[in-house]
Parts: structure tokens; sequence; C-alpha cells
């Protein structure tokens, strides 16, 4: 059983991009996630967990703690991509970069007890900095390099429905994208800036399909790396 974290972008106070016809970001990121987590739990094998399942602001950091702590095997954060000229279009994919994920481990290593507790949510008792940080690096370039892997496929399960803004995976400091031991993807479904990408994402059949061709994805990144007891760090001491 993998449990998947689904985190619908936005929400309340916050409504994300607005299209030119009045389309909220948080709706559409409301409503694809929902759809996701529906054909998520249809599948035997597979859990799904919404970050948040209402018209509510949740902050970044809770989102990953929520994830962290159903032990979700993957995180997945729903959006709508938004630029000042109206035809830029298209789904993207990103990842976290190199620098946000530096900048991270440093913030974490700050709280040594969450760098204890870190890896593989397996507290160690590790009272000594250096080999925390050795696992924690283990643990993050894994994850990474994990994350690569699920945001190639969904980006190629993407590209079947819709056209693709960049042709691979792109990486940004998403603070959503940050959990060291959960292997994390950030989706723009496409542009609501752009009136007809806006037109489509308000459309229910094609946040049917954008959901499916998540899913999909995702399927597709289990189907070659299963979900066995991930991120475990052998620790002999
Ligand atoms: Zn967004």
């Amino acid at each position: 059983m993998a449990t998947i974290a689904i985190d619908p972008g936005h929400g309340g106070e916050d409504p994300g991009a607005v299209g030119k016809a009045g389309t909220f970001e948080k709706n559409v990121t409301l409503a694809i996630g929902r759809r996701l987590k529906a054909k998520i739990d249809a599948d035997p094998l597979l859990r799904g967990m919404l970050t948040r399942d209402g018209d509510f602001f949740v902050p970044l950091g809770q989102r990953v703690a929520k994830a962290r702590a159903v032990q979700a095997d993957l995180f997945v954060s729903i959006h709508a991509d938004a630029f000042i000229k109206p035809d830029a279009r298209g789904s993207s994919v990103f990842v976290l970069s190199d620098k946000g994920a530096s900048s991270t481990a440093a913030r974490w290593l700050a709280q040594k007890e969450n760098a204890a507790d870190l890896v593989g949510g397996v507290n160690l008792g590790v009272k000594d900095a250096l080999l925390a940080r050795t696992l924690l690096d283990l643990s993050q370039t894994a994850t990474m390099q994990d994350s690569a892997k699920l945001g190639r496929a969904v980006l190629g399960e993407l590209g079947g429905i819709n056209q693709l803004h960049k042709g691979q995976v792109e990486q940004a400091g998403f603070a959503v994208l940050k959990a060291p031991d959960i292997p994390s993807i950030l989706v723009e479904t496409a542009f609501i800036s752009n009136p007809e990408e806006e037109l489509r994402l308000k459309d229910e059949a094609y946040q049917d399909k954008m959901a499916e061709a998540i899913l999909r994805g995702i399927k597709r990144y289990f189907a070659k790396n299963p979900p066995v007891q991930r991120n475990t760090v052998a620790f002999i001491g």
C-alpha cells in the first residue's frame, strides 16, 4: 500500500492566480486534487491524502508536515500557472532545485532533533552532527533522484493530453517540495492566464483527464520504483 499526498495549491484567503474570466486557481487545484484522490483510492494498492479538502488556507510547511504525518510515499502539489503574456501555455512539472535542497538541509540540521528524526522517520538518536549530516544527505540525494523520475513520468503523461510548456522537468525552490524524505513534484497543470487554457481548466471533463494523466504518471513511476521501505538507511550502531 502506497500513500500519495495530494496538495491542492492555495486556498482560503489565498486564491492563487486568477484567470481573465475570473477563475480562481485555488478552485481548479482543489477540483483536480479531489478527482485525483478518488482515482487513487479506487486502486486497492494506493491511498490518497489531501493536504486540504476545502476552501481554506494551509501554510506551506504544514502541507509537508501533513504528508510526513501519514508517511506519504509521494507528494504531488497541484497548481495552475500564470504569466503576464496571455499566450503562455502548456503543462509543466517542477522538482526541488539543488540550491533549494541545500538550504533546506542546512535549516533542518539547525534543528538537531529533526535531523535525528529525519531519516526514514526512524529516530536514530544521532548525537553526532557529522553523522546526521551524512544520513540526511543520503536521504535527500535519493529523494531528489526519485522526484526527478516521478516528474519525468508525470510530464510524459501530461504531454499526452496537453502541450508541454517545457519539454523537461524544471527545478525551483518551491517550499512544498522540501520534504527531504518524500519524492515530491509540483504540477503546473496549465496556464490559467491563457484564456483558452482557463476554459479547459474549468471544464470538469478536462479536470478529470488531468487527474487521470497524473495518476498514470504515478503508476508508471511505481512500476519501476516499487514503494518498499523507501528511505530506509541501514544504520549499525
Ligand atoms: Zn499556484
